[in-house]
Order: C-alpha cells, then structure tokens, then sequence
C-alpha cells in the first residue's frame, strides 16, 4: 500500500499534497519523454497547473496548518498485516504453512513447468501470451464517480487493468529495459486479471458496479467492504474509493492484505484502491501502483520490508521480503535521485520492482513470482482461477 503524508489533517491536505507528487512525476515524464506521448506530457503540465492553482487558493485558509511534508511514499501494508496476525493466530499459521509450500513452487520451475488451470497439463513458465496460464475473475465496486477531481468510469478502469496486465506479464517498455543487473533476474506472471461478465445471481454484468460516494474500505472490517463484495472464492473483490479510511485524507492511493482464508470466509479479502490513481487519472509510472497493490494481493511483500542487516543474508528466505533475489533496501527511499541506489552490502538493489517505491516500476523477480505461484495456489486464491470458476463467472476464454 502506498499513500502520500497521511499526518496532515487539514481538510485543504488533498490539494496541497498533490503538488509534489506531481511535481515529481513531471520532471519523471521530462527525463523519459521518450517513453512518454505528447499528450501524457501535456496532461501532466495541465495536472500540475490544476495542482498549483488549487494550492494558491487554499492557500489564505491553509496558512495556519502545518506544512506538507514531501515523503511521497508512505505505506502501511506490513503493519496492515501484521496487525492482522497479531488479531487472528490461525491467519498466522496459514501464513507460516503456506510459506512452507514455495520450495514445491521452486522445484516445479527447475523443471520449468507450472501446473495449468485445469490441473491437468502444464505449461511453461516463462510463456507470456494471449492464453494466460492464470485467469483471476475481477469486480471492481467503484464509490462516487469524481476522486479528487479526476473521473472513474468504465473505460479508465479497463484502461487501468489492462495496464496492470501488462505489467504482470512482462510486456511494457521498462520490462524489456531492465537494469542489466536484474536482466538474469526479472520475471513475469503469466496471469490475467479479467472483469466478471456473470455475477454472483448468475446474471450478465459488466463487472464495474457503481455505488454513492463513501469512505473507508480500507478499514479491515468495512461496512461497505462487508455489505457489497461477491464471493471471495469466486471473485477478486477490488474497490475503488477517494478516502480510503474515512478519515478526511484523500490522497492514500492503496491498501491489500495476504491471502488468508479467514477473510474470504467474511468477505472482507480485497484490494482497495483510489480512483484518483487509476489508469490515465494518473501519470504513465504511478498507475503501476495498482500492480503493487495486486501483487500483495497475491502474497508479495515490500522489497524494503525489515530494511538492510548483513546478517539477513543467509536467512533471505525467512526475513525481509522473504525473496532472495531482490537484494535488502536500507529504506523505502532507494530511488536513483533519492540518492544511491547501493545497499548497506554495496548491492545494486532493484529499485525498479513493482514492490517498491519506484520512479519507474518494471519487474517482478523470479522468486517473487514463486511466491505468487504459491499465493494463487493457497486455500485463499486458488479457486478464483479454476477452471469451473472461469466458466461460472464468465472469464473463460
Ligand atoms: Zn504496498
């Protein structure tokens, strides 16, 4: 999860955070322009030009609020979770046993082959295609139509996903120009996460439900959250709202917790995400988030998680973000104009993987995706993808 300086309370803290973040992702479009169309370019200058006119006219009323502070990044997905296991001892055994899974997970890719959906054949691990190897049933439920002044409808939704897709399976521009030190590393999940087209009734749905604007799904037992989702074996629940905790702060962009059996049994497993920073709401980098989020939601954990300690080396698999190929970040903060992007062990880290806080999100690694081979095979995820399940929620082929 990640979210932007959630200490400053003013009801003007929406407007007023949105300058560096955008005044960050503005010199990103600059350096990459050739990455970038002339009109995300020029959305970005007219988003920036939105944001400092909304600065100046909260401005007289802000003057007596604390200043912002410039930390972009701010996630609490490990404390999310941990609270979580600390609430529920058997999601922590369910934790712990499913961590115990991945070696089957690291035997099955020497062999180079993944189970395929049907249980049936196999196929082979690296295949990025139009035939995704994993299909994941997808609703979204979409609170209030303007976040922060930017629209979410059908078409910025399927616009995000698609992207999100792409990120997965390994097909942007920034996959295919990995740091030369992750080129041996980098890896993709063949999956698709596609939009139910039968509810739960059995009726035709678009997927996209819409709802009055409301405020908290990502408070762990949200009513909105509890009242609306769809089965959680059979649909991937995400939800889009503004302010994610209901507590006044518009500029959280996303939460999602691990697989856990105990909250598919309550209908409170999901992502919840803002539409704020959905697809073209967003620029060309931070819409990834929602990759970030997803890949949560299939069991990653931060790149960043537990920091930088020598003696973590030989226990990767155990400590940190329990992948031994994303090399310990001393901080969150380990963007190339953060700084350095050399660890506490003189590492190059991976400042590039979807989980972290990238200026540019580009991969996933192989054991990350081991470890979310593993998550859609826990009791939690791996009926989403069945093949009945495909047929059930229309998202067959
Ligand atoms: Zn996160």
């Amino acid at each position: 999860m990640l979210s932007f300086n959630t200490a400053v309370g003013s009801r003007y803290s929406a407007a007023v955070l949105t300058l560096p973040l955008v005044l960050i992702h503005s010199n990103e479009v600059l350096n990459k322009a050739g990455l970038k169309t002339i009109r995300e370019t020029i959305d970005m200058i007219n988003k920036l030009t939105l944001s400092i006119c909304a600065v100046l006219i909260g401005t007289s009323s802000y003057a007596q609020a604390k200043q912002p502070e410039f930390a972009i990044h701010h996630c609490k997905a490990a404390e999310i979770n941990a609270q979580h296991y600390r609430n529920f001892p058997d999601a922590l055994l369910e934790a712990q046993k499913r961590q115990e899974s991945i070696a089957a997970v690291k035997q099955a890719r020497q062999d180079n082959r993944y189970k395929s959906a049907d249980g049936s054949s196999y196929v082979d691990m690296l295949a990025i295609s139009d035939s995704p190897t994993y299909v994941i049933p997808v609703v979204f439920h979409v609170y209030g139509t303007v976040h922060n002044g930017d629209t979410v409808n059908d078409a910025v939704i399927l616009d995000a996903l698609h992207k999100t897709n792409e990120d997965f399976q390994g097909q942007t521009a920034d996959f295919a120009d990995i740091d030369p030190e992750f080129d041996g590393v980098k890896d993709s999940l063949n999956v698709e996460f596609r939009l139910a087209s039968i509810d739960p009734d059995g009726n035709p749905t678009s997927g996209i439900i819409y709802h009055p604007q409301s405020s908290g799904a990502g408070n762990y037992s949200s009513s909105d959250v509890k009242n609306d989702h769809w089965d959680n074996y059979k649909y991937m629940n995400v939800y889009i709202q503004n302010d994610l905790y209901a507590d006044g702060v518009t500029n959280n962009s996303g939460v999602a917790w691990y697989p856990d059996s105990g909250m598919s049994d309550e209908g409170l497993a999901r992502v919840t995400y803002n539409g704020a920073y959905l697809g073209t709401n967003t620029d060309e980098n931070f819409r990834s988030v929602l990759t970030h989020e997803f890949g949560h939601f299939l069991d990653l954990i931060h790149t960043f998680e537990g920091g930088c300690k020598r003696g973590a080396v030989k226990r990767c698999g155990k400590t940190g973000d329990k992948s031994c190929d994303t090399p310990q970040q001393n901080s969150w903060q380990m963007n190339p104009g953060d700084g350095g992007i050399l660890n506490c062990l003189g590492e190059t880290i991976n400042w590039q993987n979807f989980m972290a806080y990238s200026d540019q999100y580009a991969n996933y690694t192989q054991d990350q995706v081991d470890r979310m081979v593993n998550g859609l095979n826990s009791s939690a995820r791996q009926t989403l993808w069945s093949a009945s399940n495909l047929a059930a929620t229309g998202t067959a082929d």
